[in-house]
């Protein structure tokens, strides 16, 4: 389950300024829709209304056949995963990080989390620029090892609902193949938003959604829309 609709959505968060301008796609249960487009497009945006960040201005946005203004945020997140960009941790080692996905997972099942993510060298350790009252040492994490502590809450978490928003920054080749490989586990049949920033990343969507100016442009298959262009 999770199906998840957008039906002539319209958003600006300045009146003066419509950023989403009747956006209408849907994400069947456990499948993928990737949205893709030039950045200021308004992908981010989309993924902030179905995790209740804001709320649309008009139209309405469903999971499985509910309106979202009528769903509590604390009962949505329970429903949805979201991977951010940029994830905040939390003054805590690693571990408890990842926990935070499911305050009563057992402390294997938090490991076996972490080393999907493949941080399962460091999840005693704390964040750097955190204190260490704990006794461990703080641990520099690079932008894609924040990814993958979100990675790890969400596989420990299990949403049917994924919103997958992949970074941006700069990552290796080597890394981000490891990161799309981690994702890809966590998003198997679950209905998944991924917002991507390369038509690379998303060959396995099930369709793909170009947004450009806050419209859909193109859409379809990875395949039908190398034909087109
Ligand atoms: P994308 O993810 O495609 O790069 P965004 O959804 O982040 O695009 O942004 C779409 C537009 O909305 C951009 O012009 C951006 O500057 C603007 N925007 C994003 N967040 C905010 C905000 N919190 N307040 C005002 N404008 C915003
Ligand atoms: P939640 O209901 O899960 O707290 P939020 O929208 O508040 O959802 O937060 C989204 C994500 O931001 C969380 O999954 C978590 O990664 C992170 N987060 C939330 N609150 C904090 C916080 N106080 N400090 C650090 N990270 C946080």
């Amino acid at each position: 389950h999770g199906a998840i609709s957008f039906e002539d959505v319209h958003f600006a968060y300045d009146s003066a300024r419509p950023i989403l301008k009747g956006i209408s796609f849907e994400v069947p249960a456990g499948k993928t829709v990737a949205v893709v487009g030039p950045s200021g497009a308004g992908k981010s945006t989309l993924s902030r209304l179905l995790y209740r960040f804001y709320d649309v201005q008009s139209g309405t946005i469903t999971i499985d056949g509910q309106d979202l203004r009528k769903v509590t945020q604390k009962s949505l997140r329970k429903v949805i995963g979201m991977v951010p960009q940029d994830t905040v941790l939390f003054n805590d080692t690693i571990a408890y990080n990842i926990r935070y996905g499911r305050p009563g997972a057992s402390e294997a099942e938090v490991t076996t989390a972490a080393e999907i993510a493949q941080i399962g060298d460091f999840i005693r350790h704390l964040p750097e620029g955190f204190d260490t009252k704990v006794g461990e040492r703080g641990l520099k994490l690079s932008g894609g090892e924040k990814q993958r502590v979100a990675i790890a809450r969400t596989v420990l978490k299990a949403p049917p609902v994924l919103i997958l928003d992949e970074a941006t920054s700069a990552l290796d080749t080597t890394t981000e193949r490891e990161i799309q490989a981690a994702l890809d586990i966590v998003s198997k049949n679950r209905t998944t938003l991924v917002i991507a920033h390369r038509l690379s990343t998303v060959i396995g969507a099930d369709e793909i959604i170009v947004l450009k100016s806050g419209e859909i442009a193109e859409r379809g298959t990875h395949a039908a829309l190398l034909e087109q262009n």
